[in-house]
């Protein structure tokens, strides 16, 4: 027993201290007003950080579109810390006249980037630089049937140049399972023919997907890739299914259990953003993204 050093304990003092220190994960909604972005919000992270009311305004105020904002809470789940920052973009494409409406959204993810490097070019740099990037867009597709908008089109092909864009099928519970599916294909088909870069890419490098510590087989990865734009349903209310007090929703067809995955793909979103695709997405935003953004800045110095 005795030369027992224990060097391998430094590891576990690693981990332990990565684990407490935690991730940030900076999520940013986009898509029109009324179209469950903070209900789904809530519901994905199991309680209310932001408010799904509308926001109060006097009658006659005009309408601001440009106006976001970043709410910051901490989950703490065994142990590991989440320091999560949701990013709301209200009245997005409400206008009469929408042109350009995408800038702000834009702005506001180049100057976390800005602001990032900023931080690291000071010769007395921080240790840890706070990281505000955005690393995930859900962008909240209406759920009419028939195909994206050509604003939808627009503003994905901008988003997707900064950012990870992940496309979801909002208040899928107002359209039938066919329908859905439908939709679903017009819209990958859209996604492709305009060239549109939407996450996870294709042509990333990604060699292990870690689900709960365990991996996972690439075709569950691939099954859930093929899912995109996930049909989701949100709610922030318990209904009574056989007994059970569950999340869901009453609808003209009968009750929505969201977290059932033959009513809805919502807990396929979940576990691709809040397990799967979190490790992956922040290191996306850092070596695809912000690598972009930087090198871009450094030439234009150097000119
Ligand atoms: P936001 O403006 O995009 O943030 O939308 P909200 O989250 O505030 O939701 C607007 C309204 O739609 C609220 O009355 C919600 O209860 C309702 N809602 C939210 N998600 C869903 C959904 O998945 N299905 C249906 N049918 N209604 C929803
Ligand atoms: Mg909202």
């Amino acid at each position: 027993l005795t030369g027992y050093v224990g060097f391998d304990s430094i590891t576990q003092q690693i981990e332990k201290k990565l684990l407490k220190r935690g991730f940030t994960f900076n999520l940013m909604v986009v898509g029109r007003t009324g179209l469950g972005k903070s209900t789904l919000v809530n519901t994905i992270f199991a309680s209310h950080l932001i408010d799904s009311k509308a926001p109060k305004r006097a009658a006659d105020a005009p309408r601001q579109t440009t106006e976001i904002t970043s709410v910051t809470n901490v989950i703490e789940e065994n142990g590991v810390r989440l320091k999560l920052t949701i990013t709301d973009t209200p009245g997005y494409g409400d206008q009469v006249n929408n042109e350009n409406c995408w800038e702000p959204i834009i702005k506001y993810i180049k100057e976390q980037y800005s602001q990032y490097l900023r931080k690291e070019l000071t010769p007395a740099r921080e240790r840890r630089i706070p990281d505000t990037r955005v690393h995930a867009i859900l962008f909240f597709i209406s759920p009419t049937g028939h195909a994206l908008t050509p604003l939808d089109i627009t503003v994905l092909k901008r988003l997707s140049e900064y950012a990870n864009v992940i496309p979801v099928i909002a208040k899928s519970d107002s359209l039938t399972m066919e329908e859905r599916q439908a939709f679903k294909r017009r819209i990958k088909d859209e996604i492709e023919f305009h060239g549109i870069r939407c996450y996870p890419y294709i042509d990333s490098v990604e060699d292990d997907v870690l689900l709960e510590g365990e991996r996972i087989d690439r075709g569950v990865v691939q099954a859930i890739r093929d899912m995109i734009p996930f049909a989701v349903v949100g709610s922030e209310r318990n209904i009574v299914i056989d007994g059970n007090a569950v999340r869901g929703r009453r609808t003209r067809w009968g009750m929505v259990n969201v977290e059932d995955e033959s009513h809805c793909e919502f807990t396929h979103l979940r576990n691709f953003l809040t397990r799967t695709h979190l490790q992956d997405m922040i290191e996306t935003t850092a070596v695809v993204h912000y690598e972009a953004f930087r090198t871009k800045q450094l030439l234009a110095l150097k000119e």
